[in-house]
């Protein structure tokens, strides 16, 4: 498989896709920083801090699994918060991508990515929480 637009890099424990988020786009696409709007984020990963998921989870800081789905209680509470957010308001199941991780492996995971969320205009990448794509400005439909 070609390298594609998204990596592994890019997926965080709790199975959401940084390559996606508004933060990273921001960071890579160097968007105007507007205060309290933007925030310049380059992944969860890469940038090694504790985030919500981790914060709320001994085994995530402590190494014993690297994706929650490795975990017997997906999803704990931690992660049903974050997940309804996203499943109500983009559209996106974090628990779906990380079953998927699961059954079709990561790269099988990565390639249905660039299905869902390359641009069909410009090959750039479309953002889950606007639905636009920063490379062109196309703004796909919610689906
Ligand atoms: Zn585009």
């Amino acid at each position: 498989m070609k390298k594609g637009k998204f990596t592994s890099e890019l997926i965080a424990p709790c199975g959401m896709n940084c390559g996606i988020c508004k933060g990273y786009i921001a960071f890579t696409h160097r968007l105007p920083k507007v205060r309290g709007k933007t925030t310049y984020c380059a992944g969860c990963l890469p940038r090694q801090k504790n985030c919500y998921i981790k914060r709320g989870c001994k085994k995530l800081t402590k190494h014993e699994v690297k994706f929650c789905y490795e975990c017997a209680e997906m999803p704990c509470k931690h992660l049903e918060h974050l997940y309804s957010r996203y499943r109500e308001h983009y559209g996106m199941s974090m628990v779906e991508n990380l079953k998927m991780i699961k059954t079709k492996g990561m790269s099988g995971f990565l390639k249905s990515l660039q299905q869902r969320y390359l641009c069909p205009r410009c090959g750039d990448v479309v953002c889950v929480h606007d639905g636009k794509c920063y490379g062109c400005n196309f703004l796909q439909k919610k689906p």
